[in-house]
């Protein structure tokens, strides 16, 4: 526990940290972010993201055997990089304006889980899956398709998988390990949408609910899983596995720019603008993105005002260590995808050199964007997902770009768009409505 004292010592530290608390919306530059060249060793590299991608390769045959949508993309699952000009135009209509071409990055469109979530949580759960496929010896010719057969789902029963989460990643691991024949079981916390916990049901997975937040809900379901030899836990607040598969994304998206004759380079930056929950999504693809495109690329996060969990366990220093309660915010947003007290011991570690970034938006700002977005570019995200869409015109806000002397005309900016394709149509609308009212205020 931190007393009065130490919370006032973090604030002379940075008195950014005042405004935090006060809720107010912030733009915070990291003071730690080290350029390539002094980068620190870190436990995983570039080659491991190549083996990530591997496992990809190796279970697009069981994809398209057990998902037939994935058939018409040969059993890999990627979501579009789309340009985004009239929204550009839109947000243009206030200054600062935005130059260089503005993207988003549609996981919201990702195959079979509608999120980000598909990236990390398929690929822990795959990862998990075929390690003990190969120990019992049971992989035959290499034949992948056989995780969709009968013998292989018998033989996944006797094993069981855990995870807490606030919706999404029980989605995305609760349909996966069904789909294996495992025993899923998914803690969830007392902000999950009520649709996300039906929809779990539906696909046969266990749902244990909490009243309390999020951290609360991985505590009880890692103690419970643990407990039993046969379980597995996904654990969000420190998963080596999950961040791998995130980081997946970022040579997916090399691939696209390259397509489509993007550079980047010493005169074309790239900007990458994340939402944030326990920082691993928005981690591993900074990570992914800086192995590849190095000094030329800039990650900023996004958090909501009332859970910038990642926020202050950087200003702090002291990462997971701190929850936003401990400073007196609540952790209340409709961002349900973003609402984590406590950041990822694992992903934060690694943050705290690479990004450029944090800032903070207010909820009714995510409505706005949502219904904006649609309007513009009929593309429909959940609220979490967002968050991005400020990011470019906060940066010009700031002297990031005169102090790092970017080409700020050549810039490409990516949004990352996380999650909203499960959404159903009734909560579509609401979310689209109160938008629209949150613009005319
Ligand atoms: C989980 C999630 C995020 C954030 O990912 P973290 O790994 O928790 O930081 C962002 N957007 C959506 C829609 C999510 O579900």
């Amino acid at each position: 526990m931190y007393t009065d004292k130490n919370i006032a010592d973090f604030i002379k530290k940075d008195p950014i940290l005042k405004d935090i608390i006060a809720l107010k919306p912030v733009i915070w530059e990291n003071p730690n972010r080290k350029s390539m060249a002094d980068m620190p060793k870190f436990l995983i590299n570039k080659e491991d993201m190549v083996a990530a991608e591997a496992l990809w390769d190796r279970f697009a045959p069981f994809f398209m055997e057990a998902f037939p949508e994935t058939q018409k993309t040969q059993g890999i699952l990627e979501s579009p990089l789309k340009e985004i000009p009239k929204m550009k135009e839109l947000l243009n209509e206030q200054a600062p304006k935005i130059d260089g071409r503005l993207f988003l990055k549609c996981d919201n469109k990702l195959p079979i889980s509608g999120s980000i979530k598909a990236r990390g949580g398929f690929y822990e759960v795959l990862h998990h899956a075929e390690k003990l496929a190969l120990q019992a010896g049971i992989l035959k010719n290499s034949d992948y398709r056989a995780f969709a057969s009968p013998e292989f789902k018998q033989f996944f029963s006797q094993y069981k998988i855990g995870v807490g989460s606030t919706g999404n990643l029980g989605l995305s691991i609760g349909i996966i390990s069904a789909k294996l024949g495992f025993e899923v079981t998914v803690y969830v916390s007392a902000d999950a949408k009520p649709w996300k916990k039906d929809l779990l049901r539906e696909k046969g997975v266990k749902v244990v609910e909490f009243s309390g937040d999020f951290s609360e809900a991985i505590l009880a379901g890692r103690q419970q899983t643990e407990a039993d030899p046969m379980a597995y836990f996904v654990d969000d607040e420190n998963s080596n596995d999950l961040f791998l598969g995130y980081s997946v994304g970022a040579l997916r998206i090399a691939k696209q720019l390259e397509e489509a004759n993007i550079l980047v380079d010493a005169q074309h930056p790239l900007f990458a603008y994340s939402p944030c929950g326990v920082g691993g999504s928005p981690g591993g693809t900074a990570f992914g993105l800086k192995q590849i495109y190095g000094d030329h690329v800039h990650c900023f996060f996004v958090e909501p005002t009332h859970s910038p969990a990642v926020l202050t366990g950087l200003i702090t220093g002291e990462n997971s260590k701190i929850s936003v309660k401990d400073l007196g915010i609540d952790n209340k947003t409709e961002a349900d995808g973003l609402a984590v007290g406590r950041p990822s011991n694992f992903a934060t570690s690694m943050s705290s050199h690479i990004i450029s970034g944090v800032y903070t938006i207010a909820d009714q700002e995510l409505f706005a964007l949502l219904a904006k977005l649609m309007d513009t570019e009929n593309e429909f995200l959940e609220p979490s997902a967002t968050a991005g869409l400020i990011g470019p015109q906060l940066v010009l806000k700031t002297d990031y770009a005169l102090k790092n002397k970017l080409n700020m005309a050549d810039a490409t900016h990516i949004v990352w768009a996380t999650g909203g394709d499960l959404v159903p149509e009734k909560q579509r609308l609401e979310f689209y409505e109160r938008g629209l009212s949150e613009v005319v205020m």
